[in-house]
């Protein structure tokens, strides 16, 4: 069942992001029994890694946490809509529902601005295309909340890095 309070934390992380060199304001977290078992940020950058996104790291670190492969039963909250990528991984582990901030569309709103040397290489439309449905015609529950505060972290990292070039 949505809890805010998963959501705002989400967010939060995907905020450090403003601070820290090599990430991405894209944050996820993991909640089982109505705890955080697992958190993540994305480290694309700073890991030399393509697959490194909120979600899945979210999902490395409950399973670490938790030293098991099945997270069923388990939320994703994420800051933003989760790419492809995530919900094969979220299927794959057995995540039970979604949340998320910012939609495709939002954060898209926000990467078009970064520049050009800085652009997400992800085509989101693309990889929808080629790996499967529109998160509204999905089998995994999902609910959209706080998306007004989780786009302006997008907007707000992509006017830093303009201001960086
Ligand atoms: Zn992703």
């Amino acid at each position: 069942m949505y809890n805010e309070t998963f959501l705002r934390r989400a967010i939060e992380i995907s905020a450090k992001a403003l601070e820290t060199p090599g990430t991405e304001p894209f944050g996820a977290v993991i909640v089982k029994d109505g705890k955080i078992v697992g958190e993540g940020i994305n480290r694309s950058v700073m890991n030399h890694d393509p697959t490194s996104h909120g979600e899945t790291e979210a999902i490395r670190d409950a399973c670490r946490n938790l030293e098991t492969v099945d997270l069923r039963g388990c939320e994703l909250y994420s800051s933003c809509e989760p790419c492809a990528l995530c919900v094969a991984a979220m299927n794959i582990a057995g995540i039970a529902a979604l949340y998320y901030a910012a939609d495709m569309a939002q954060a898209g709103g926000a990467i078009a601005d970064l520049p050009e040397a800085a652009r997400f290489p992800v085509d989101v439309d693309r990889l929808t295309h080629e790996c499967g449905h529109a998160v509204t015609e999905r089998i995994m529950p999902s609910e959209q909340h706080l998306d007004v505060e989780a786009t302006k972290i997008l907007h707000d990292w992509a006017s830093l890095a303009r201001s960086r070039v």
